[in-house]
Parts: structure tokens; sequence; C-alpha cells
């Protein structure tokens, strides 16, 4: 075991690729093993950015993530993707994650593509993508793309996940807030207007327009932060300088004003309650909450150990 940690830490892909498949195992073997690692690769300290993208199909999510990723690699990054793909069920895990859509990145070294599993719940995949983010980062990705389908609760999940979130749409005929509800274009960061190339440029520049008015009436970020609209064109590469610009400055204030941290523990506070609903279900939770045994456990995460781990430790 010692050494498979090991292995991630020189930043062994195999060893990561493996590390992943035992967080996702459903035999409880392998997933003392997982806990195990994961439990050290917390101990690594990692200077990441974790970023959420999110997009109905169609609007190029990863032509898009393929552009960026390169784009952030030639900047010295290593790029890791994971996928959320809450209709896996049914396309058994072709949707997202798959390589062959991402040729770029996944001729690259310095690029981790992790297809997203067959056959899972939206709950299965995602408990599980806060795991595969850690093991990511120990491997000294510091860069994670996470990307999701637009398909509903799966944005609203991937931002409990991540600390920058990026919207893509395109420019629709005159209908341009259709498709996305108003509570995710609330969530974002960016709102990026995909396409806009070609004949497509001026109806890129209106939605982004229309965007532009329309947030200014959201209520405001918490961080301070004000949602920045942008066009870009993956195919063709323009825009995605700008956007790489637009998350460098979000890291840095983050980063100098304590909210990534502070938002950080705040998200794992969150994943502990639901997965203890999950795992133990709401009578435990409850039970955890009245006794003040919750914030026992709270503090363990402080104390950098694994989610799972802590509610093994209760089970
Ligand atoms: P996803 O389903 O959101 O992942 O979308 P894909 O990345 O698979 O892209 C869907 C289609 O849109 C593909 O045919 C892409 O070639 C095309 N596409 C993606 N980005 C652009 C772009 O910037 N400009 C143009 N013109 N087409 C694009």
């Amino acid at each position: 075991m010692k050494d498979l940690t090991q292995k991630i830490f020189d930043g062994d892909i195999s060893a990561l690729s493996k590390s992943i498949t035992l967080v996702e195992s459903y035999l409880y073997k392998e997933k003392i093993k997982a806990q195990k690692i994961i439990t050290k690769c917390l101990k690594k300290p990692s200077r990441s950015l974790r970023i959420g993208i999110t997009g109905i199909p169609g609007v190029g999510k990863s032509t898009f993530i393929d552009t960026l990723g390169k784009e952030l690699i030639k900047k010295g990054k290593k790029v890791a993707v994971l996928a959320i793909d809450p209709t896996s069920s049914i396309s058994k895990g072709s949707i997202l994650g798959d390589k062959t859509r991402m040729t770029k990145l996944a001729a690259d070294n310095n690029a981790f593509i992790r297809p997203s599993p067959n056959s899972e719940t939206l709950g299965g995949v995602t408990k599980k993508t806060r795991e595969n983010i850690i093991l990511c980062e120990a491997a000294g990705f510091d860069v994670i793309l996470i990307e999701t389908v637009g398909v509903g609760q799966s944005e609203t999940t991937v931002n409990t996940l991540v600390d920058f979130f990026l919207l893509l749409m395109i420019a629709g005929a005159g209908d341009e807030l259709q498709g996305i509800k108003r509570g995710i274009m609330e969530l974002a960061d960016a709102i990026v207007i995909n396409k806009s190339d070609g004949e497509n440029i001026k109806n890129a520049n209106n939605a982004a327009s229309i965007y532009r008015r329309s947030i200014q009436f959201f209520p405001k970020m918490k961080n301070g932060w004000e949602t920045k609209v942008i066009t870009c064109s993956s195919i063709e590469n323009t825009g995605i300088n700008k956007i790489m610009n637009i998350i460098n400055d979000f890291d840095y204030m983050i980063t100098n004003t304590g909210w990534k941290e502070e938002n950080r523990k705040k998200q794992k506070i969150f994943w502990l309650h639901k997965l203890i609903k999950i795992e133990l279900g709401n009578k435990k939770f409850e039970e955890l909450k009245k006794k003040n045994n919750l914030k026992k456990l709270e503090n363990k995460l402080n104390l950098n150990q694994s989610i799972y781990s802590i509610i093994n430790s209760i089970k």
C-alpha cells in the first residue's frame, strides 16, 4: 500500500488510475485500501485549483476542455480531467470523459483524463469525485477540471466540489436564457459563450451582452467576485487566454483573502454531512447532531482524516 501511495506522489499515472479504481470499488477490502491511500494523500500539500465546467450536451465542453487544458499545460500546469456523468446509466459512461473526445489532451503526458464509471447513479459517481480530486492533486496535478453535463442537479453538486465554476453556453436564436436554469447561472464565476467563430461571432457577442445585463440583477457572490461574461471559440482557440487570465485573477483573489481555504472547509463539512446521510441514513445523522457528536466528527476533518474513514469509525 505504501508503494502505491509513494508511486502516486511520484506522479505515476498507472498508480493513480489503480487508486481511483480502488476508490470506486464496491468491495469492502478495496474500499479500506482506498481510504488508507486517501488519508496519506490528504497530508500532502497541494496548491491546486479545482474548476467545474458545465453546459448542455453539444455546447462544446470536451472541445473547450481540450483547448483550455492544452493552453494551461503550455503555461507549465499539469491538468487532470474528471467527469460527473448523470446520464451514464443510459449511455454506459460513454458521453463524458471519453478520451477520444479530447484528442489533444489525451496525447499529452501532462494531462490525465479519467472516464466516468459505467452505469452509476448520480450520487454514485459524485460521491467519489471528491476523493478522486485528492488523488489527482497528490499525483501533482495542479488544475483539476471537472466536467458535468447540464441536466439539472449535477451542476449544483459540482459547485460543492470546486473553487471556480464555469458555465459554458452557446448563443441561441433569441432565447438565450433557455435550457439553463437561473439558479445555475447565479452560481457561475464565469459564463462563457462558446462557438464564437465565423458567422456566429455576432450572435455570440449579442448573447454576451444579454448575459452581462442579466447578471447585474443576480445576488452578490459571498467572496466579492463579479461573474465574468466572455465569448470564445474552442475550435479556433480565441478567447481562451482571456479565460485563463480570469481564472488566474480569481485564484489570486481567493487565495489571498483566505476564501479558498474557508470554502474548501465548508465543502468538506457539506460532504461529511451528505455522506453520513447516504451511508448511514438520516436517522443516524440526526442522532449524531443531537448528541453533539457531529462537531467532533467535523473536527476530525481538520486533522486531514478522510471522510469515509471518519464514517467508518462510527459504523
Ligand atoms: P459537449 O457535448 O458539450 O462535450 O460538446 P463537444 O465538445 O462534443 O462539441 C459538440 C460539437 O460542437 C462538435 O461537433 C464540436 O466540433 C463543435 N464545437 C465545439 N466547440 C466549438 C467551437 O468553438 N466552434 C465551433 N464552430 N464548433 C464547436
